[in-house]
């Protein structure tokens, strides 16, 4: 018998009915647990986190701030638990795993942090007032204000513990509270989560629906919010559902990203920021099997270092061990489900009618300690491009995996912009020089493209986490196909979850209001 995930909704953990889905190691393929929402009152659950709204927004900051404090101490006591968790649901490597759960955990306490320090504060003020009489008697004063509704996160399968963590702590900070549906395929991790939290929070603050979506969007209303991370596909679909267009419902979005990295004409083999450069390049096709919405798909080489980029990379990806991501010698495991490895290694093929190869040719590999034909594995594969500007494919399609592509370019700053455009607007991308002016040049033309841009150098390079972390300081979102999205970015993520709203009136009574 495995064991069934209940959702913890209307402050009860409940069980659906109908035919559940299956959760399984992505490794050995072994069922973990079940779970289906057929038959649970989504109405009601989504009604108890309405009536929790007024208690939460009566806490001051620093009160919500305390809440997002004891859950991330809560995970610090169960880690070792929860990575367990994650290698066995999610194909992680032990690290993987951390990187998630220490994501999730680093997120809310940034934001607790945050909290204390907005202290006994309800609203957050917005710039400075302004006089708008013909005295200063008369002023206008821009303020947020938490939205009166239920905050519904659709979250994706790749981070269970990050994605719900990060949109969490914005939303209970901002004092709305939140309805999450973790991915269905890897929410052991999430539900876990939630029994650690739900002693630790008021009531409705936080609810978690494992299973399918049903009719949750069905009762959303207007100042709700829903923010999603996943498929553009998906993302199309609920941004035009029939609900949220009626309601004007605020919806954010988090999808498909061509994320590059760019090395610049100065940077020779050897230097410092070469290394940057392949160290990041290389621990994004590899680390969460290239499973993360900020990894690098687009690699842009001048052509003159385009085989000695193909060489070191050929040599750093060949060192790493693929196989049981609960092994310690393993350092990538498989991707997450049936489907994905699926979805790769289709798009590998279309990648393959117009590259050539450099690394790993199909994907097809021998997982270290795996039963024959069990798991869903697909080895690091490197492609190449003589000329990224005429590859289409490169640019219409995430491969949502551990595959990159060498694509090269001619070194100027117009010809890279024009490239990484052809993406259509992403999430990060990362650009690797030190001649300031024309790295300053790529920043112009590329910052409207991206939510992101990250720049690696040789004075940066000791202190650098890569590009593929979300840091909390830092918006998390990117324009065009990666979504329109803004999540993170400090207090510009707790906006989301509020209203702007512009107080006109005697200069003495609002400041009073916001003493
Ligand atoms: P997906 O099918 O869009 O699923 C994402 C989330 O949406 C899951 O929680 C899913 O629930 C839910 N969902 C699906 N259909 C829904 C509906 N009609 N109403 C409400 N919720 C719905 O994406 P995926 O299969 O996880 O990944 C597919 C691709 O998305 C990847 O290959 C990758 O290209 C992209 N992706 C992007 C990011 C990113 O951060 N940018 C992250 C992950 C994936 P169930 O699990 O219950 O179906």
């Amino acid at each position: 018998m495995t064991r069934t995930l209940a959702s913890y909704l209307a402050g009860r953990w409940q069980t659906g009915t109908g035919t559940p889905s299956a959760l399984s190691n992505p490794a050995t393929e072994e069922i973990l647990a079940h779970t289906s929402s057929a038959g649970i009152d989504l109405g009601e659950a989504m009604a108890f986190a309405r009536a929790a709204g007024p208690g939460l927004r009566a806490l001051t900051f620093a009160e919500r701030g305390a809440l997002l404090g004891a859950m991330a101490k809560a995970m610090h006591g169960a880690r070792e638990e929860l990575i367990a968790l994650a290698i066995a649901n999610g194909g992680n490597t032990r690290g993987d795993a951390k990187f998630d759960l220490d994501g999730a955990a680093a997120t809310l306490a940034h934001y607790a942090e945050l909290g204390a320090q907005l202290g006994k504060a309800r609203v957050l003020v917005d710039g400075d007032a302004v006089q708008v009489g013909r005295t200063a008697r008369l002023v206008g004063q821009h303020v947020w204000a938490p939205r009166p509704g239920v905050a519904v996160h659709i979250n994706a399968f790749n981070f269970p513990a990050w994605g719900v963590a990060e949109k969490g702590a914005c939303a209970l900070l901002a004092g709305m509270p939140v309805v999450a549906k973790p991915a269905t395929a890897t929410a052991l991790v999430a539900h876990r989560l939630m029994e650690l939290w739900a002693p630790l929070l008021p009531p409705g603050a936080l609810s978690l629906l494992c299973g399918s979506a049903g009719d949750l969007l069905d009762h959303l209303r207007g100042p709700d919010v829903l923010a999603f991370t996943g498929s553009s596909d998906t993302a199309r679909m609920l941004r035009s559902h029939p609900r949220v267009v009626a309601e004007s419902v605020r919806v954010n979005i988090e999808a498909d990203s061509l994320n590059a990295a760019v090395l610049g004409p100065d940077v020779s083999p050897g230097t410092e920021t070469w290394n940057l450069f392949l160290a990041d390049v290389v621990r994004d096709m590899t680390q969460k099997t290239g499973q993360k919405c900020t990894a690098i798909r687009r690699v842009l080489v001048p052509h003159d270092r385009m085989d000695e980029v193909a060489q070191a990379m050929v040599e750093r990806l060949g060192a790493i061990a693929v196989g049981d991501p609960s092994r310690d010698d393993v350092r990538m495991g498989p991707v997450a489900t049936a489907q994905q490895a699926r979805d790769v290694r289709a798009g590998i093929a279309r990648l393959a009618a117009a590259t050539t190869s450099v690394f790993g040719g199909d994907g097809a590999i021998a997982p270290v300690g795996v039963a024959a034909g069990k798991g869903y594995f697909v080895g690091p594969v490197v492609r190449a491009a003589a000329d990224a500007m005429a590859c289409a494919p490169l640019h219409e399609h995430e491969i949502f995996g551990p595959v990159s592509t060498i694509a090269g370019y001619d070194g100027q700053v117009a010809t890279a912009a024009a490239i990484l455009a052809r993406g259509g607007g992403g999430l990060v991308t990362s650009i690797y020089g030190d001649d300031r002016d024309w790295v300053g040049g790529l920043v112009v033309l590329a910052a409207g493209w991206h939510g992101r841009l990250y720049l690696g150098s040789e004075k940066m390079a000791a202190q650098s986490p890569g590009p593929g972390t979300a840091l909390p300081q830092l918006l998390h979102g990117g324009p065009g196909r990666a979504g329109d999205g803004g999540e993170l970015g400090g207090s510009r993520g707790v906006h989301l979850y509020m209203q702007r709203c512009a107080l006109q009136g005697d200069a003495s009574v609002i400041k009073g209001l916001l003493a």
